[in-house]
């Protein structure tokens, strides 16, 4: 054979190639009528290529989404340039079943597909050709990884005692409402309270003990707050409440209720019957407070007034 010419032997060794590759290939006319369809579409879609030739590929796979395909390839027939799609975008073009071992989590192949211009003799894109790559392990494992980074960063934002925001992400969100509390003239309140004589508990009961008061506090916390309200655990037995759109009177009702409700509250360990009562701090946001670091002192010294003047109450911070 001399260079240059293609004898119809070597094209029927490069069909015999691309059929059994472990790509999917498949070629279209102008009207979306398949041409080829080679055995990787034939073993994943269950359809041969002797019942599909000739149709309209729209008729025998319904689950491709019509509009979108024709949109891609219109444009390769009329550019003449290739178009790609990946997994990222649009998982997949064609639902073909995942049945690999290793990926059993993914119920569906995932799918990057290239579609290119096929051009006749004149020059023109007479027909295109679709290419359906299986990205399944891929995309399984990014998907898997980026999972396992959201938890990762969740769980370095929460306290595993209470699984309330720790201190760190808290002190985030205190910054972060005082910025936008300062530029957009809103009304907002940071309480800081503190269990009375924890000590106490934990000398008397053990430190389990005092864990199931910090925990039962929380819930209780939780209970009370508002969807909107954020809170946090800021230390060993001190925690921290952002009140958006809420100003100190208002704030005083919220700290009322909770401190009520947890000197009502009996946490039962072990036989002991545990009693506790809170103190509770409030600042109402004012100009102040130069930064959120300030407008948290405030609360901490409203929330040191109620100990000195014996604990199991709430205070609202009055500048001297
Ligand atoms: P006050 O009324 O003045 O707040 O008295 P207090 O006894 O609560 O004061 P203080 O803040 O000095 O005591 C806090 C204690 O909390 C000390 C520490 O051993 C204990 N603590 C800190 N973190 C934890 C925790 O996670 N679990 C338990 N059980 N105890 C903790
Ligand atoms: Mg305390
Ligand atoms: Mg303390």
């Amino acid at each position: 054979m001399q260079t240059g010419q293609v004898n119809i032997k070597d094209i029927h060794w490069l069909m015999n190639m691309l059929q059994s590759i472990d790509v999917g290939l498949i070629v279209l006319d102008r009207d979306y009528k398949v041409l080829v369809w080679n055995s990787f579409m034939e073993n994943h879609s269950g359809i041969g290529p002797a019942i599909i030739k000739d149709k309209v590929l729209f008729d025998e796979c319904p689950t491709i989404p019509e509009d979108w395909f024709r949109q891609k390839a219109e444009s390769v027939f009329v550019l003449k340039n290739s178009a790609f799609t990946v997994w990222e975008q649009r998982p997949y073009l064609f639902l073909f079943k995942n049945y690999r071992p290793i990926t059993g989590s993914a119920d569906y192949m995932y799918q990057n597909i290239t579609l290119i211009p096929l051009l006749s003799a004149d020059n023109e894109v007479g027909h295109i050709g679709v290419l359906i790559y299986d990205v399944t392990d891929i995309a399984v494992n990014k998907i898997k990884l980026e999972e396992a980074n959201k938890k990762l960063a969740e769980l370095s934002k929460t306290d595993h005692l209470t699984q309330l925001n720790n201190r760190g992400a808290w002190e985030g969100y205190l910054e972060r409402e005082y910025k936008r509390s300062i530029r957009s003239n809103h009304i907002c309140s940071v309480v800081m309270f503190d269990i009375d004589h924890f000590k106490n508990v934990n000398d008397t009961y053990g430190h389990q003990a005092g864990d199931e008061v910090i925990r039962r506090t929380s819930a209780l916390l939780k209970e009370t707050m508002r969807l909107t309200d954020i809170a946090g655990r800021y230390g060993g037995e001190e925690f921290g409440v952002i009140l958006v759109d809420t100003n100190s009177e208002n704030a005083l009702i919220f700290t009322e209720r909770l401190r009520k409700r947890i000197e009502d509250e009996v946490v039962e360990y072990e036989g002991n019957k545990i009693k506790f009562t809170i103190s509770l701090g409030i600042s109402q946001l004012s100009k102040d407070c130069k930064t959120y670091q300030n407008w948290l002192e405030q609360s901490d010294q409203a929330l040191y007034v109620c100990k000195e003047s014996g604990r199991n109450k709430s205070e609202i911070y009055k500048s001297k």
